[in-house]
């Protein structure tokens, strides 16, 4: 057992596991403002590592439409209420500190018939059966079925809600997954902080299957060991063709049609927190703006997925989802300050990894009001860089206008 501290729950945590930390760790912010549940990146993902025999069920990626949907079904609410069960009405946030118990303190406390290093619980046959199920289905008025509100969409929240949850591996800085196996078959690497199962340890006893939190751990039968997500690691190392040598983001960052996604690597520093790093987008969006909010951050697992909550979801739920930083992230991302517009165009505009970013300001193009709060809208360039410092994306606030010629008919 290691005390380690769990700078999203603001406090120091009991951790089943030594404390080790890479130099580097994958991390990636999703727009959930932008996603439009396409599936292109859970058919990216899956098309590239589980279409095997046995994997049929994998989808490392997938997106379920919230609050029903959820792969495997209820996975979120079936701990929710697991934790609930040990800590009855203790799961609370003081300000910025969690107060309540994580995964790996519950299960302290939850002595069942087998000890587990973090609470959790085994997926049914059919828990895993539908991966999209209740697909764009809404919440609608309370005590109601199968019917909108006639108040209809508006800010701040609407009355008829969903929307779309991607998801993937948080290769977590305390991975619950890793702790949890007896075999030591489950690691995290040194050099960019993916979380991988040596399938020549696993032995198939599926206690990460229990253990994660997130349920992205998944037994194969024909092969009886465990695989999960690994991060596309060979385009991370520069080694997929296209990369000519350069760290590659993965393929379902890559093929995201809604440009809702951009990942990276964040610089840790010894202590195992993320070293200041101004100008790198993905620090810039979590640590300055703190716009991206951790998945579940009470579980205690400190995901290294971050998401910029959707703004007209009613806000209780995605307190409970995000923890206690909704409200600044949705204000911030409403009004955007020039820095905050400016990166946010970065999403999507490079499969090359982006390290840093630097801002050359361009002329005013107009003032407004947004929700009674002064905006300015400038158009900056935006250039990101890659380790090196070197350029490898240009972009601007204003998206050019493009007029095709008028030869055809039908131009496409
Ligand atoms: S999300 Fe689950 S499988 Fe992935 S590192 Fe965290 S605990 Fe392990
Ligand atoms: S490809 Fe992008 S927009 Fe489409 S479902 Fe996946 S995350 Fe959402």
């Amino acid at each position: 057992m290691s005390q380690v501290y769990n700078w999203q729950l603001g406090r120091t945590m009991e951790y089943p596991h030594a404390e080790h930390h890479p130099d580097r760790q994958f991390a990636f912010v999703f727009n959930l403002n932008r996603c439009i549940g396409c599936q292109t990146c859970t058919m990216a993902c899956k098309s590239t590592w589980t279409f095997s025999k046995g994997q049929e069920y994998m989808w490392w990626n997938n997106v379920e439409t919230k609050p029903y949907g959820g792969y495997p079904q209820n996975w979120d609410t079936k701990l929710l209420g697991l934790l609930e069960d040990v800590n009855p009405g203790g799961q609370n946030w003081n300000g910025a500190s969690f107060e309540g118990m994580t995964v790996f303190e519950a299960a302290q406390k939850k002595i069942g018939p087998e000890p587990q290093r973090a609470l959790g619980y085994l997926p049914t046959d059919e828990e895993w059966r539908f991966p999209n199920i209740y697909e764009d289905t809404p919440a609608g008025p309370k005590g109601v079925s199968e019917a909108y509100d006639k108040e209809g969409a508006q800010l701040p929240a609407h009355k008829t809600w969903f929307f779309y949850l991607a998801r993937i591996c948080n290769h977590c800085t305390y991975p619950a997954c890793l702790a949890a196996c007896p075999r030591n078959a489950i690691y995290k690497r040194p050099e960019d902080g993916v979380v991988l199962v040596d399938q020549t340890r696993c032995r198939g006893y599926r206690k990460c299957v229990e253990a994660c939190p997130y349920k992205k751990a998944m037994y194969r039968s024909s092969t009886r060991v465990t695989e999960k997500c690994i991060a596309c690691y060979p385009r991370l190392e520069g080694k997929d063709p296209e990369t000519q040598g350069l760290p590659m983001e993965t393929r379902c960052m890559a093929a995201c049609i809604g440009q809702i996604r951009l990942q990276g690597l964040v610089r840790i520093d010894k202590d195992g927190q993320w070293a200041q790093d101004r100008y790198n987008p993905l620090y810039y969006l979590v640590k300055v703006a703190k716009v991206a909010l951790p998945l579940y951050p009470q579980f205690g697992t400190e995901p290294n997925g971050y998401y910029i909550p959707p703004r007209w979801v009613p806000r209780g739920f995605l307190k409970q989802m995000f923890g206690p930083g909704v409200d600044h992230a949705i204000d911030s991302y409403m009004v955007p300050d020039r820095e905050l517009l400016a990166v946010q165009q970065l999403f999507r505009k490079s499969n090359r990894i982006i390290f840093s970013y630097r801002i050359e300001e361009g002329e005013k193009v107009f003032e407004t009001q947004i929700h009674g709060k002064p905006f300015t809208l400038y158009n900056d360039t935006v250039i990101g860089l890659d380790e090196k410092g070197r350029e490898i994306v240009r972009t601007q606030v204003e998206e050019p206008f493009y007029v095709r010629p008028d030869k055809h008919q039908n131009s496409i």
